[in-house]
């Protein structure tokens, strides 16, 4: 490596550096990129912090990360990108993307956002949760006229646009049904938000982006509804998908045990659903898999411990992906080759981030070494995230498969220990915005 650059890939023994790391019996594998991440900075520190959550996504292997638009107030504007992007460049020890959301839908807002140097769109097709409107703002787009309307808008920019898909008229119809029922009960979630619910909301989407011509992109996959409605419509347009570790490694019993700490939307689901996940996985109908880390305190979950209507949803991924993924490549559930496209080199490829993804001469140095015979044991005390104390859906989990060292652009950042500092990660921007925006196709 030279700086932050791969140099040269040379036989043993060859060349000459002024530090050697022994990696006798690691894989090396290009950095992974998490393209669904949620730390919510500035707002929201006592949830964790860009400093914390960078941290932890270090030490679970991942180099760059996805930051979503939530935020408060909602990062929807291109003066709201530069001032995250601020705030986190002083802040992450890794590499960082920033989503935004549409806003207003205007071209000129949309065009000056992706100019920003944005790596996509995120939109909801649900409405914004009950008093969380201003993070929302923008965000939420229940109208299915908005919702092609922001598909259109995202596709003159050329840059992804993710959906958060469910649809608004079936979950108001689940959420009456689940107010039938003891709140406290884990069922109560799945009744709130059935695989009907994302299935409708993709496929309509995905009739949308014939018309739209979107780089559209379906956030957290959870059901073998939706892998159904993904095959029915494959080669109809340019459209990607991603899963989670908790909808492939974890059941709705799983939930069941755990509480309101396992509440995360979509929901976690059936066996047979699991299963549809990984056959989507196998044959290339998901082609990323996602932490969607999401950070709350104890006393958050804790406030609606007795309700899965009320309680926060999300659960921290940050340390757990990459383990994961590499037992499931140990077990042979999926090689680690394909198991490694779906955490790094899919992903470079969708956002356009030409010199990640890779370890090539000229590729960034982002690199993730594991040892694919060591285990992982996920407990409060080895998770680094600040929500450590709320990772109820892991703890006591054994992976074959540990993350020994993490660099970012040439320096390492975790070698057992976070080694690196705040500031040293870099904004990661897709190549699109390297080249000047076309004026005269943002207003066609
Ligand atoms: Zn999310």
């Amino acid at each position: 490596m030279t700086g932050d650059r791969i140099a040269a890939l040379l036989p043993r023994g060859a060349g000459h550096a002024d530090q050697i790391i022994d990696a006798t019996g690691q894989h090396l594998l290009p950095g992974a990129i998490d393209i669904h991440f949620h730390i919510r900075a500035p707002a929201y520190p006592d949830r964790g912090t860009v400093e914390t959550e960078t941290r932890a996504a270090a030490a679970g292997g991942i180099t760059t990360l996805f930051e979503m638009p939530i935020t408060k107030p909602c990062c929807n504007t291109a003066d709201r990108v530069n001032f995250r992007r601020e705030h986190f460049q002083q802040h992450a020890f890794i590499n960082f993307g920033l989503y935004a959301a549409p806003g207003d839908l205007g071209d000129q807002s949309v065009a000056s956002m992706a100019a920003a140097g944005i790596v996509g769109f995120k939109i909801f097709t649900t409405p914004a949760p009950e008093g969380r409107n201003d993070e929302f703002e923008g965000l939420s787009f229940p109208d299915e006229a908005d919702q092609l309307q922001a598909l259109k808008a995202a596709a003159r920019t050329g840059l992804p646009i993710v959906v958060h898909a469910e649809s608004a008229q079936l979950l108001a119809i689940g959420e009456r049904a689940a107010l039938q029922m003891d709140l406290a009960d884990p069922d109560s979630h799945l009744v709130a938000r059935p695989a009907i619910c994302e299935a409708v909301a993709v496929a309509k989407l995905l009739a949308m982006n014939i018309e739209a011509r979107a780089k559209l992109h379906i956030a957290h996959v959870t059901s073998a509804l939706t892998v159904a409605v993904l095959r029915h419509f494959a080669g109809t347009s340019d459209f990607s998908a991603e899963t989670c570790p908790h909808y492939l490694f974890r059941t709705h019993q799983d939930v069941a045990r755990a509480g309101v700490f396992a509440k995360i939307n979509p929901p976690v689901r059936t066996q047979a659903d699991q299963d549809a996940l990984w056959s989507a996985l196998a044959d290339g109908t998901i082609q990323h898999v996602t932490t969607d880390h999401a950070a709350f305190s104890h006393a958050e979950k804790m406030a609606s411990a007795h309700s899965f209507l009320e309680a926060p949803p999300g659960t921290p991924g940050s340390e757990v992906l990459v383990p994961a993924m590499l037992d499931a490549a140990a077990k042979g559930r999926i090689g680690l080759e394909r198991a490694w496209a779906l955490l790094s080199g899919n992903a470079a490829q969708r956002f356009q981030l030409s010199d990640k993804g890779r370890i090539e001469p000229g590729a960034d140095a982002d690199l993730t070494l594991v040892d694919t015979a060591q285990t992982t044991t996920i407990t409060a005390e080895t998770l680094h995230s600040f929500a450590r104390d709320v990772a109820h859906l892991y703890y006591g989990a054994q992976f074959t498969g540990r993350v020994m060292r993490t660099l970012v652009a040439g320096r390492t950042v975790f070698d057992g220990n976070v080694v690196g500092e705040p500031g040293w990660g870099k904004y990661t921007k897709p190549l699109l915005n390297s080249a000047p925006i076309n004026a005269a196709k943002l207003s066609a």
